[in-house]
């Protein structure tokens, strides 16, 4: 599970490009299998078989360095994984053109709320409304039907 990529020091949830490159290296030189959560969702449902080794990479926020810089990584293995993404456009940081691109690019693009806003104090209608109008974007605008969320909670708050 990861967030930014990058140089900032300090930040628990922050790592370098060259630390991230090192482990994804390792992981293909382990024989790691990166899968999606639909195929883990598929696996735990017995409707599909898993790869050997299977491991899931996972994002959270949408940074323009999961772009940057993850993402060429991650093609450079053929790797999969999965972008837990903000969809209201004051805390979208990724374009829907450059969403889609990484999609294309085997990066499942998956929910974690409309605005990352701790949903343990709203009323249940907030609640919805943040929940239903990312998963709506998101299948809207990447012509998908979302099936993941990541739940937003104030401590990935404070570390963003
Ligand atoms: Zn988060």
């Amino acid at each position: 599970m990861y967030h930014s990529i990058s140089e900032e020091k300090g930040n628990d949830a922050v790592i370098s490009p060259a630390l991230f490159a090192e482990q994804m290296a390792y992981l293909h030189s382990q024989g790691y299998n990166p899968v999606t959560l639909d195929q883990l969702y598929d696996y735990l449902t017995g409707q599909k078989g898993l790869p050997p080794k299977p491991v899931a990479i996972t994002f959270d926020d949408g940074y323009r360095d999961t772009y940057e810089i993850a993402l060429p990584i991650l093609k450079r293995y053929g790797f999969k994984s999965t972008l837990f993404v903000l969809t209201a456009d004051s805390e979208r940081r990724l374009t829907w053109q450059e969403l889609r691109e990484m999609k294309a690019a085997g990066m499942e693009i998956a929910s974690h709320s409309y605005t990352h806003r701790n949903l343990a104090g709203m009323t249940a209608t907030a609640q919805a409304d943040e929940i239903t109008r990312s998963k709506e974007l998101l299948d809207r605008n990447l012509n998908q039907d979302t099936r993941f969320f990541c739940y937003p909670t104030a401590a990935s708050a404070r570390r963003r």
